[in-house]
């Protein structure tokens, strides 16, 4: 990996240029991708690890202000015209691919013009990579807005070394076979172009086989695709997260303050704790209803309990997610009339991101963390709450419907549409012993310490290079 140039591929580039007062300045963005690629060790390569992306600026800014990146990458934005990029992002990725992939089947709004788009989007990013392309990159695609990019990448530059690695679920062939079969063939075949196709569980990847057998009618053999004479491999890499980041945060003066001023605000009530982008996918209003439920249930916890519930604003352009605000503020607004006293309400409500050390200060401040996606490719919520626990405290509510739950047995885990399962949980939750909860979040905290960022990010590589090595001596 040393003396191999990285070239990574993802829809944002991880950064924001921010005008405001007068004055542009860069903004890094702090996501989980980030941290991964930035603990990768290309140290020995004689060249800068490359990140290629869509422009959410125009050409302009970036001439003027591109100085003002100076970091461990050199960024290449990907400049698409306007309608393109709108029914390229918001058309097929995310209101036929998001949906679909999520099993939101009847969210899905198909149109041709989106997946022209698609074609186009993927197409122009494929002529940047393959310009920059030389021997030795190492090219890593990430997620479903570049599924198509694999294959054409390599039309291009047919030795290149190729990774791709999807961050929501793969559905099972039922699903994908909703596709127009255009699409199906487009993305599937898009895929095959990698060396080594990623995804966060066995089960997407098992779903991914069968789809590749079904409609391509391509067989596979112990993870390995024999395709057009290539071998693939296609393998689960369960992402980490920056484990030392989130446990270490505990002591930290400006969380110890959040804290603090959590904790007295709610005045001894126990507090329960959510947080989420505004999505669909996400479960909130099954929340709310296991919310309603258990006050049904167990009025004996009025007054006594808080639920602070973080809505994180989201693609806010597309029509589904707009419309899910107004019922998520509706059904807020109904169950604190209607369980709500005159000095208490049940819920307290946030649209709007936290900072950092908020985020953490309620991770560490709360006694449950109410996770209930419908459907979630992994749900990095839940790994990150578990971390900052340095205090081996709290305990973690998780939908059996995430990625995450694979790995955190010590979790409680429910089914989100099971209103009376999730009340009944977050009763016992509340009621757990400190010792009970301490030896669920030590295990939990071991396997996020040994399989976190660093790792995923290091071996996704080296098994790509391995599968590259493997190509050589077996053509
Ligand atoms: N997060 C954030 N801003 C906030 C609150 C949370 O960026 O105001 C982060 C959170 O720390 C986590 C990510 O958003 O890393 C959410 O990741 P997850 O996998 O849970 O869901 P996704 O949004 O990727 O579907």
């Amino acid at each position: 990996m040393k003396n191999n140039r990285l070239i990574i591929v993802s829809y944002r580039l991880p950064f924001s240029f921010d005008s405001a007062n007068g004055s542009t300045t860069v903004k890094a963005s702090s996501g989980g991708l980030v941290t991964a690629m930035k603990s990768l060790d290309f140290r020995e390569s004689a060249e800068k690890p490359v990140w290629v992306g869509c422009a959410d600026f125009s050409r302009r800014t970036w001439e003027k202000y591109k100085h003002l990146l100076n970091d461990d990458f050199e960024y290449i934005p990907v400049f698409l015209d306007r309608k393109i990029q709108q029914d390229f992002y918001n058309g097929f990725s995310n209101s036929v691919l998001w949906p679909l992939f999520h099993y939101f089947t009847t969210y899905v709004d198909y149109q041709e013009k989106d997946f022209v788009a698609y074609q186009k989007a993927n197409e122009a990013v494929s002529e940047t990579v393959s310009q920059l392309l030389k021997p030795k990159d190492i090219v890593w695609v990430h997620d479903y807005h570049f599924m198509g990019l694999p294959k054409l990448i390599r039309e291009k530059q047919p030795d290149a070394t190729i990774g791709f690695f999807l961050h929501i679920p793969f559905p099972s062939y039922e699903i994908i076979r909703i596709l127009p079969q255009k699409c199906k063939d487009y993305l599937l075949t898009g895929l095959l172009g990698a060396d080594l196709i990623g995804f966060h569980t066995n089960d997407y990847n098992i779903h991914f086989l069968q789809s590749v057998q079904i409609n391509l009618g391509v067989q596979h053999k112990i993870w390995k695709i024999n395709y057009h004479d290539r071998l693939i491999q296609s393998d689960s890499f369960p992402v980490g997260i920056n484990y030392s980041l989130y446990h270490d945060a505990y002591d930290h003066p400006d969380v110890v303050e959040e804290r603090a001023a959590l904790k007295s605000a709610y005045n001894g009530n126990k507090i329960i704790f959510s947080v989420d982008r505004l999505d669909y996918t996400k479960g909130v209003m099954q929340r709310l209803d296991a919310l309603e439920a258990f006050f049904r249930k167990y009025p004996e916890w009025t007054e006594k309990l808080t639920f602070i519930l973080v809505v994180v604003p989201s693609r806010d352009e597309i029509q589904k997610y707009g419309e899910r605000k107004q019922m998520i503020e509706q059904a807020v607004g109904r169950i604190n009339g209607k369980y709500g006293t005159l000095i208490w309400r049940p819920i307290v409500y946030r649209y709007g991101s936290v900072s950092f050390p908020q985020l953490v200060a309620l991770y560490t401040a709360c006694d449950v963390a109410l996770i209930t996606p419908i459907r979630d490719g992994m749900n990095l919520v839940a790994k990150e709450f578990v971390a900052s626990r340095k205090d081996h405290q709290g305990v973690l509510i998780l939908s059996e419907m995430t990625g995450a739950a694979n790995e955190m047995s010590t979790a409680l885990h429910i089914n989100p549409f099971d209103e009376n399962e999730v009340a009944d949980k977050m009763r016992l939750a509340l009621e757990m012993e400190p010792e009970e909860q301490a030896r669920r979040i030590a295990i939990m905290q071991r396997r996020l310490r040994e399989y976190d960022v660093k790792k995923w990010a290091t071996s996704f590589v080296e098994s790509l290079l391995t599968m590259r090595n493997t190509q050589q001596i077996e053509p």
